[in-house]
């Protein structure tokens, strides 16, 4: 599982980051969190092809989490796709996207889905669930959590001492049947660990809230907004200083924090806002264009 800032500026863009956009490849699926003007370039750079996107998620309709859409769409169109692609967002998602669709004269070689979805509601895909939470931003704004479903691993250690090593049998025990080996039974839960999948979070834009700490409770990675400085903040509302970001990632024991969504003044400063995160938290890493985080499968502890 690996996931990329693809655009991390805010309001709008810099001569070096593009608008919001994020991207997570799951078992060969992409999936978008927001579409921000420049996703498309930032993607064809990385070399991430655009036609394995099957699903986007819209954190809100402020257009620098949209803005990117229409092109997108287009260029879709010109390579020929033949694939639905799924867009979720919050309240008035179909309404907009209709409008963006309704934009210019374009054919479609594929069909696009359009669904508004309120909290509680959990988009299933292959192995995973996306849960959309409400956060705090004047507007209808999400943030998303990433949830892959948990999955059965054999403690190695365990195999070894009852000396199973890597015997075909181990998936019987998998899907919870016992065995008997070497004269004796081995029961599933002597050797198959349950291990929760791998959680990744994702804040759109959002002052720093209840509802976000919770969500992100325990998540793997946490891809936060981290608009400006603490000093700051007062002027920006609906927004999450970097000072917050580290809070939240503290109170929500995440493991990993990265900072996004910069406001362009901190341009040539960034380093600032990581600095300001790390009074709070311990692992913080700054979003780029194109940066790649790895999330690695928990494993049982052996
Ligand atoms: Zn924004
Ligand atoms: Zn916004």
């Amino acid at each position: 599982m690996r996931v990329w800032t693809v655009g991390s500026s805010s309001a709008v863009p810099t001569a070096d980051r593009g608008l919001a956009a994020n991207l997570i490849e799951y078992d060969g699926e992409r999936i978008l969190f927001d579409c921000g003007e420049g996703t498309q370039r930032t993607l064809m750079k990385e070399k991430l092809g655009l036609m394995k996107i099957s699903r986007i998620f819209i954190s809100h309709w402020h257009a620098d989490h949209f803005s990117g859409l229409l092109g997108l769409i287009q260029t879709m169109e010109l390579e020929g796709r033949e694939e639905p692609l799924y867009i979720y967002g919050p309240p008035r998602t179909e309404e907009f996207t209709e409008k963006i669709l309704d934009t210019g004269y374009f054919r479609r070689s594929y069909d696009i889905f359009v669904q508004d979805i309120v909290e509680g509601e959990e988009i299933v895909g292959e192995g995973y669930t996306v849960k959309p939470f409400e956060v705090e931003h004047g507007v209808n704004a999400f943030g998303y959590s990433f949830e892959e479903a948990s999955t059965k691993k054999a403690n190695k250690e365990k195999m070894k001492e009852l000396g199973l090593g890597s015997s075909p049998k181990v998936g019987k025990l998998k899907e919870g049947e016992s065995i008997e080996w070497n004269g004796e039974t081995v029961t599933p839960d002597q050797v198959v660990e349950e291990m929760p999948g791998r959680k990744v979070v994702y804040s759109g834009d959002t002052e720093k809230c209840e509802n976000m700490i919770e969500n992100a409770e325990d998540a793997d990675l946490l891809i936060h907004e981290a608009t400006c400085l603490h000093e700051m903040i007062d002027d920006r509302k609906g927004h999450t200083s970097a000072l917050q970001a580290g809070e939240i990632a503290s109170e929500a024991s995440v493991d990993k924090l990265v900072l996004t969504h910069f406001s362009r003044r901190y341009r040539n400063n960034e380093e600032e806002l990581r600095e300001e995160a790390l009074k709070e938290f311990d692992d913080v890493e700054l979003a780029q264009d194109g940066k790649k985080f790895e999330v690695k499968p928990h494993r049982p502890e052996e």
